[in-house]
């Protein structure tokens, strides 16, 4: 039987594992990675720099209108590194200070329309993994394989944690808990696009999983949806 390139799309609630698993994925399948939320992040961190009133619908046309937003295929790592306007923004995006607007930002329709229509041209030629909130309802309705992550909430807390504080020692649990239940709340209650499970979606509860445990699981799923596994993990 002809092996095919397929879409995967992971959605699931704030700090899941869902970008850990997709990168995995990504290498294993020789795939491309595309990380949605850091296209949303991208445009939160361009409306603070450039105070744009993203309460008032012209005003964030106008500034979308000024955002260029690309991604750059690293051999390495099969993920594709977000560039705004030419700018490595990788360093700024994750920022205490982008988390607590980037769901707002988000829930905002002319945002969504941008970023929605970006990450369908991407998916064009399958191959691809993307993860996000509205992959597998909205952006690849048709993707071959959906996966909807969920993991227990202190478990989350802690990973978001962890991987705050490498950057910023100041960074505290009850800030990290209060970002996750607020963006999962926003994104879960929106009007446009709202994070839920798309019925034909697989459940993953990662809570007490190993990475390697994970990856085999996805890896055995994706092989039931006939798509080409790299030697060695067959
Ligand atoms: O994935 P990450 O946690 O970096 O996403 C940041 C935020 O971007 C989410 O909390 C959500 O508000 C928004 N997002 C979204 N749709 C996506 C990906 C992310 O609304 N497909």
């Amino acid at each position: 039987m002809p092996a095919q390139k397929i879409i995967i799309a992971i959605d699931g609630y704030s700090s899941c594992g869902k970008s850990t698993l997709a990168k995995e994925l990504a290498g294993q399948l020789e795939y491309n990675y595309i990380d949605s939320g850091a296209m949303y992040r991208a445009i939160t961190l361009y409306f603070l720099r450039n105070h744009v009133d993203y309460s008032d619908p012209i005003k964030v046309l106008d500034a979308i209108a000024n955002i260029n937003i690309s991604f750059i295929f690293n051999e390495q790592t099969h993920s594709s590194d977000l560039q705004l306007n030419d700018e490595d923004v990788a360093p700024y995006i994750r920022d205490m200070i982008v988390s607590e607007k980037v769901s707002e930002v988000a829930a905002i329709r002319e945002v969504r329309s941008f970023a929605v229509a970006q990450q369908k041209r991407m998916g064009r030629k399958k191959g691809i993994v993307m993860d996000g909130r509205d992959i597998g309802t909205a952006v690849f309705p048709d993707a071959e394989l959906k996966i909807f992550m969920t993991a227990d909430p202190e478990v989350r807390v802690m990973r978001r944690f962890k991987e705050m504080y490498a950057t910023n020692p100041h960074v505290t649990i009850d800030e990290v808990r209060h970002n996750l239940e607020l963006r999962d709340y926003i994104d879960s209650t929106r009007e446009e696009s709202p994070l839920h499970q798309a019925p034909d979606a697989l459940l993953l509860d990662n809570s007490g999983l190993t990475r390697e445990e994970q990856l085999q699981i996805v890896l055995k799923w994706v092989k039931e949806r006939n798509a080409p596994i790299r030697q060695g993990r067959d």
